[in-house]
């Protein structure tokens, strides 16, 4: 889904899930007190939906989803007839989505408006996007529903509702946006951003066309694929040292995946290129201050100044620059690149035919993948994605149906060729094991050739009391059983693991309890936190004991709570 249209969640009834994967965290509901609406003729939509006459037997339920900072995430109202509310309305604190599912209703909804709100809604701003929908039971129970998300997690990516834009945000408030609703930065000054795509189209290939065939060809075997690196490289940790450490632990992980299970393993990094971070706000806020967010060493600097979070298109010169010197590290390693196909003025102008079966191929890397956030099927990634012959990957979150899988198939994989297209599930613990199971019974029922790959990381983010994301290895460690788990009850082939790791000794994992303390000691990610080694190679371990079906020698963490 393209972010505008994501932020408006058209789903049928998996708000919660959508949102907890904008947000990155688990959210708790909060359920205020019913009250009854006045005496008052109804209007607006209420009249819409129980009629135009004055109405004491309405009942109004408010309730609120939380992240695990407490800060509001989105409000609802809901509007009953306090008849229906023993068959629809949950008692207690139960979320309303979760108490109407536990009933097996089915529902219809009909959407009256989705935009922004003009009133102050609860505890968010005026301003805050929004919608307004009836929602129609299978027992003939009808509720309205005023819905209001957060826009500083949830952006309609209209320029009057940038989170910056909010009335009471202070003079720093104006900041522009960075980035469009594709995630393309936007430049200041157009006809240098021109001047960079025409150097990029004719730069080096950083690969081979030969060598994305021979990744491909690899993929189309029943090898496993171990993919990992850092969330985002930087131009500054791009050392000998850095990229030895980087490829030597990917290796090790390979090697640790292959002892256990005797599997061949393709290795291939997130490096050499990941230079480009699409990002769930357009800007950050630090103080009292907000300035657009880091988009990656490929846009703007990681700095927190109104000049180094500028886009400036010379950055995809020195990304090109920086990936050509990371590859010369890591000649003759066995190990192929990749990175997000985000920036299309980074991906485009390398494109280059091959004399050699005459396919477009993308040679800024040998696997280029098509994040979460941009796997529209409309939207210009995609595009891109279909008209180049490299072997490509899309990540899939809870949010996505088995149509949109089937659909991207069709587009991506139209010939069905092993090798081609590797879907990546994202899930989040929580729903890891129901939503990898649904699109795998999918994928196997249409004879689908393509490889699935558990991400156990990006689902699963949570926030420290301090502030500082991270993740447990306990929930990495159960999306990986879970995806297993589906795998085996459908019938695939688990086709690997893709992970955000560093060859350096980071502290910006925990195991199971979220300790600040241990965070601050080597925090060094310019975005999402990282395995360290040891942590990688525990979670290369269980990799290569659930691919074999035995269980893990030493149980890195129990299970059980
Ligand atoms: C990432 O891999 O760093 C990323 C942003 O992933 P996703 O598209 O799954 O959110
Ligand atoms: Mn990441």
């Amino acid at each position: 889904m393209p972010s505008p249209t994501r932020m408006m969640l058209h789903n049928e009834g998996s708000t919660t899930v959508l949102l907890q994967s904008l947000v990155g965290s688990a959210l708790s509901a909060e359920v205020l007190p019913d009250v009854t609406a006045g005496p008052q003729p109804a209007s607006g939509h209420v009249a819409e939906v129980f009629g135009a006459v004055p109405h004491t037997a309405l009942g109004i339920r408010h309730s609120r989803l939380r992240d695990s900072t407490g800060a509001v995430v989105s409000e609802n109202l809901i509007t009953f007839r306090h008849s229906d509310r023993e068959h629809v309305i949950p008692g207690g604190d139960t979320p309303f989505g979760l108490h109407t599912r536990r009933l097996g209703l089915y529902e219809r909804r009909r959407i009256f408006s989705a935009g922004v709100t003009t009133d102050r809604f609860g505890m968010l701003p005026a301003g805050s996007p929004g919608r307004a929908y009836e929602i129609a039971f299978s027992n003939r129970v009808t509720v309205l529903v005023h819905e209001v998300f957060n826009p500083r997690f949830v952006a309609t990516g209209s320029p009057e509702n940038a989170p910056g834009a909010a009335p009471n945000d202070g003079p720093a408030a104006a900041a522009p946006a960075a980035a469009d609703a594709h995630h393309q930065p936007r430049w200041p000054d157009a006809a240098q951003a021109e001047r960079v795509r025409r150097v990029l189209g004719h730069v080096d290939p950083l690969v081979s066309a030969a060598d994305c065939r021979a990744l491909r060809s690899r993929l189309a075997t029943p090898a496993f694929l171990l993919q990992a690196g850092d969330c985002a490289e930087t131009f500054r940790d791009n050392t000998p040292r850095s990229v030895v450490n980087r490829v030597g632990l990917l290796r090790d992980m390979a090697d640790r995946i292959t002892a256990a299970s005797s599997a061949r393993v393709v290795t291939v990094g997130r490096i050499a290129g990941q230079y480009a971070k699409p990002r769930s706000s357009a800007v950050e806020r630090r103080g009292g201050h907000v300035l657009p967010s880091y988009l990656g060493d490929a846009v703007n600097a990681v700095e927190f100044t109104a000049a180094g979070r500028t886009p400036d298109p010379r950055n995809l010169l020195r990304a090109h620059r920086e990936s050509s010197k990371t590859l010369s590290f890591m000649a003759g390693s066995g190990v192929f690149t990749s990175h997000e196909a985000l920036l299309l003025d980074y991906e485009r102008p390398q494109t280059r035919r091959c004399p050699d079966d005459g396919n477009r191929y993308g040679l800024s890397a040998h696997l280029l993948w098509i994040g979460e956030r941009t796997r529209s099927l409309t939207g210009p990634h995609i595009e891109f994605a279909t008209a180049v012959a490299n072997p490509v990957a899309v990540k899939l979150g809870p949010g996505c149906t088995p149509e949109d899988m089937l659909a991207l198939h069709g587009v991506l994989n139209p010939r069905n060729q092993p090798g081609r297209l590797t879907f990546v599930l994202r899930m989040g613990r929580a729903h890891a094991y129901e939503r990898s199971r649904l699109l795998l019974a999918a994928a196997a029922g249409a004879g689908l050739a393509d490889r699935f790959v558990s991400d156990p990381m990006h689902g699963n983010g949570v926030t420290s009391a301090k502030g500082v994301k991270t993740r447990t290895m306990r929930a990495i460690e159960e999306e990986l059983r879970a995806f297993f788990e589906a795998c085996r009850d459908t019938g695939t082939l688990p086709g690997g693991v893709h992970l955000e790791v560093s060859g350096d000794d980071v502290t910006e994992c925990v195991d199971a309890e979220i300790d600040d303390a241990y965070l601050a000691e080597r925090y060094r990610t310019s975005c999402d936190p990282r395995l360290n080694p040891a942590q990688a190679l525990r979670i290369a371990d269980l990799v290569g004991h659930l691919l074999a079906g035995t269980p893990a020698a030493e149980p890195a963490l129990s299970l059980t709570a």
